[in-house]
């Protein structure tokens, strides 16, 4: 997935860490611990053999790296593609150590990925290979060591599969090993849409900044899965108008904006977009387009919501985004190289690590509530999420504006602080070296 742009899959790690070194000005940090942080702490790669329906055996590689654990376990889903390489698995381990630091929550960063197309096993491959992969990593992962979560074409029913694993494994019922599991499985009201109410709950607080009327405002959408259609309907809801969306197959548009909710009930229905096109439904009732994922990137909106996979924002296409407001929902959708061309265009971009760690902070509030036992309600899921949404936004604006610099250095600096301070308070140099 990180193959099809300008960044190579082997440099994507490379990239990512560079940001450290912009924000590393800003931030409260000592230079041992932005050392430490160039490094991810555990990285095990395992091949996972899959006895598949037709008698055959297959065996599919698989990584997990726990980046860093200063401020608690790792944290980070377990992603299936075709693409998965190392590189990615590492730069979306290290985006998770920021992105928990960003919004104080108690956990370093950890990710995982297995190189599968998960379109193409049965459900039950599907499942023998979640069981193989949790046997696979399970010493390495646990409620206090590592804690996996869902990514990119990985859900609730295999989260529950993979935690059912590990329980058999240590011989204990161990919800708290894993999150986005279902709910009667210990999964948590309002994980499902908590990554797109994240990052909704950041441009309400943007929408007072800039005194924006809703019904004014045109958005599109790229990638329509999980995160990209929950930020969609709910700004709908509040009157956006949301011009086009789009996924693996393609896009749609429409100059007056599309009702979200029948988009999401076809495309769920027909699992492709395309089928919202071509089917006579929702799309010629509001008189949609078709339009490529490339061309969606450079519409004429007031918000871009890249909302797929990382790396679609680079120096080949930066140039050409008209959108004055970007929202990164997925994580590392843009490179380092574009981020310079959208600087210089005075572009805002609301950062990954802070965009959409909605989803992460309710993850933690259902590891709290496995280990308490004590579940809680939807409304109060929301209005715990909405408090650190709006309070670390406001916080990473304010940052961006005392030292004049982009939303993206800012968000680096205050999760850099956060994870300094952490460090910091086991001893750097300064302090062994300091005389009694
Ligand atoms: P998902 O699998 O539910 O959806 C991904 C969507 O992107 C699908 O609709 C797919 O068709 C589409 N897509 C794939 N390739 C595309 C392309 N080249 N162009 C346009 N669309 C394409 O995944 P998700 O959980 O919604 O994750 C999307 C992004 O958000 C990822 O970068 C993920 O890491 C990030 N993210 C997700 C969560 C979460 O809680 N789901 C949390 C944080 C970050």
């Amino acid at each position: 997935m990180s193959n099809n742009a300008t960044t190579t899959s082997t440099d994507i790690f490379e990239d990512a860490i560079k940001r450290l070194d912009d924000a590393f000005r800003y931030a409260n940090i000592d230079e041992e611990a932005l050392e430490l942080l160039k490094h991810p702490k555990i990285i095990i790669q395992v091949a996972v053999p899959v006895r598949m329906d037709d008698g055959t055996l297959r065996v599919f590689d698989g990584y997990r790296v726990r980046h860093d654990d200063t401020r608690g376990p790792g944290k980070g889903g377990i992603r299936f593609h075709p693409q998965v390489n190392l590189s990615e698995v590492k730069a979306l381990a290290f985006w998770m150590t920021c992105k928990c630091a960003v919004v104080g929550i108690p956990y370093g960063g950890a990710k995982g990925g297995v190189i599968v197309n998960p379109k193409e096993l049965s459900r039950l491959e599907l499942e023998r290979l979640s069981r193989g992969f949790i046997r696979e990593i399970a010493d390495f992962i646990g409620p206090e060591k590592d804690v996996p979560a869902p990514d990119v074409y990985t859900n609730a029913m295999i989260m529950g599969w993979m935690m059912d694993e590990y329980s058999d494994i240590v011989r204990q019922r161990t919800p708290a090993v894993i999150t986005g599991k279902p709910i009667p499985l210990g999964g948590s009201l309002g994980r499902d849409d908590a990554t797109g109410r994240g990052a909704y709950y950041c441009l309400k607080e943007l929408e007072i900044k800039r005194g924006w009327n809703p019904s004014d405002i045109r958005i599109a959408v790229q990638g329509f899965g999980n995160a990209g259609q929950h930020v969609a309907r709910l700004l709908h809801d509040d009157g956006y108008k949301v011009v086009a969306v789009s996924d693996s197959r393609g896009g749609i548009y429409s100059e007056e904006g599309f009702d979200i909710p029948s988009l999401i009930k076809i495309k769920n229905e027909s699992l492709h977009l395309k089928a919202v096109y071509c089917h006579e439904s929702v799309c010629e009732a509001v008189n949609a387009e078709s339009v490529t994922n490339e061309a969606l990137l450079e519409l004429d909106v007031d918000i871009l919501i890249p909302a797929a996979l990382e790396n679609q924002i680079t120096v080949e296409n930066a140039d050409r985004i008209k959108a004055p407001v970007i929202v990164e929902v997925a994580n590392g959708p843009t490179t380092s190289g574009a981020d310079q061309i959208l600087k210089s265009k005075n572009t805002l971009i609301i950062p990954d690590i802070l965009a959409n760690a909605g989803g992460v902070t309710v993850s933690y509030f259902e590891w709290v509530q496995n280990k308490a036992g004590y579940y809680w309600s939807v409304e109060e899921v929301h209005s715990k999420l909405q408090t650190i949404m709006s309070r670390e936004f406001n916080a990473v604006y304010d940052l961006m504006g005392k030292h004049g610099i982009d939303m993206r250095t800012a968000g680096y600096a205050h999760a850099l602080t956060r994870i300094g301070a952490a460090i910091a308070a086991q001893g750097t140099k300064s302090y062994f070296t300091e005389k009694n």
